[in-house]
């Protein structure tokens, strides 16, 4: 099977791919490449596009995303290495120009993601119970193999999601690491509907689609953030909101807002400070998630005595499993989640990165890979 018979591809392209659908599969591609950690990014126009194997897709990356994650992947700051070189990105929306010959469930035309998880072994302990995302043997997107910021990305056929119809490439590709991560986030805070959920971050790129998974999802939203975020925060429908600068006794406002504490919190911030505070405002029973990556060997101080007598949970989570990224894309789709985007040309990825380990981007940056 290929892309060469145009005829049978128009039958199964939707009328909104077929627009932006390129019937030929160029040999080269444009690509953001990375060759040393810490080096200057270079973006080539002669990437040579790769053939898919058996079990992979070729996508045609329309928009990716641009998250935190790729910044440490090219900066090699973490303990864990990327590969070098590298093309990073790991949040491809586009659609499918060429399967593998044993792919069964994809065909040409269709419209899927790239996210961070490529794959994963299937047979250890976590696969085996529906628990993907801590997998030790999985690969990543734009760190152990190549991912979004080139116009032509090899994906395992069992890991792409679809996207769902009606739902643009610039708004899916941030909800592929972003949404999936705050969605499985306010998951694993077990708030039910009705129930108080803190958001700390609540006006940046990742904390404004927790607030409207949030409220889409039943929760009452406290929101922290400072200054001018209030506005937006509010926009977003939240609840109530802190301002972590200008309120005196955070824990207290926010203990006496919720009558007795929040029944769960997303700390989606880089800073371990915001950490320190949570579980302060938590009610008892309460459930803390930490979702950033501040420094390693920062540390929450936890009291023993304080969580055993009141049941407190301190939990990790990290991105989101398959049926996750679905649902994640879905409440997009429906219009219940959008995100506060600007779409930049790739040739700006160099730009982009360094806006965003200064802190100077709003909501999310997404990058068009034609240009
Ligand atoms: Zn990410
Ligand atoms: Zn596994």
């Amino acid at each position: 099977m290929g892309i060469q018979n145009s005829a049978n591809l128009k039958a199964v392209i939707r009328p909104s791919v077929e627009k932006a659908l390129s019937l030929t599969i160029p040999k080269t591609q444009r690509a953001a490449v990375a060759f040393t950690h810490g080096g200057k990014l270079e973006i080539k126009t002669s990437e040579p596009v790769r053939e898919p194997g058996p079990e992979d897709v070729l996508v045609h990356v329309v928009k990716t995303g641009a998250c935190h994650t790729d910044l440490h992947a090219l900066s090699g700051d973490w303990e864990l290495k990327s590969k070098m070189p590298l093309i990073a990105g790991h949040e491809g929306a586009g659609y499918i120009v060429k399967v593998g010959e044993q792919v069964t469930n994809y065909k040409p035309g269709d419209r899927v993601g790239i996210k961070w998880i490529h794959d994963t072994c299937g047979i250890c302990e976590f696969c085996l119970s529906a628990r993907e995302t801590v997998c030790p043997n999985q690969e990543t997107s734009g760190f152990t193999v190549d991912g979004s910021f080139q116009e032509y990305a090899v994906a395992k056929a069992r890991h792409v999601v679809p996207l769902p119809e009606g739902l643009s490439y610039e708004q899916a590709a941030p909800i592929l690491c972003a949404g999936l991560t705050v969605y499985r986030g306010l998951k694993e805070t077990e708030v039910k509907p009705g129930q108080w959920v803190v958001i700390s971050g609540a006006g940046g790129g990742l904390g404004h689609l927790a607030v409207q998974y949030a409220k889409a999802m039943g929760m009452r939203v406290a929101a922290i953030d400072a200054g001018s975020k209030r506005e937006f925060c509010e926009s977003l429908g939240v609840d109530a909101f802190f301002d972590f600068q200008s309120e005196k006794n955070l824990s207290q406002a926010i203990l006496d807002t919720t009558h007795g504490g929040a029944h769960g919190a997303l700390l989606a911030v880089a800073n371990p400070e915001p950490y320190k505070q949570a579980l302060g405002y938590l009610r008892t029973w309460g459930t803390l998630v930490t979702l950033g990556l501040p420094k390693r060997g920062s540390e929450i101080p936890v009291d023993i005595f304080d969580t055993v007598m009141r049941r407190l949970t301190v939990r990790g989570s990290i991105v989101g499993s398959r049926i996750e990224a679905i649902e994640a894309l879905q409440f997009a789709a429906r219009g219940e989640v959008k995100v506060h985007l600007e779409v930049r040309p790739l040739s700006q990825l160099q730009e982009v990165l360094e806006s965003m380990a200064k802190g100077d981007i709003k909501g999310r940056i997404v990058l068009d890979t034609s240009k």
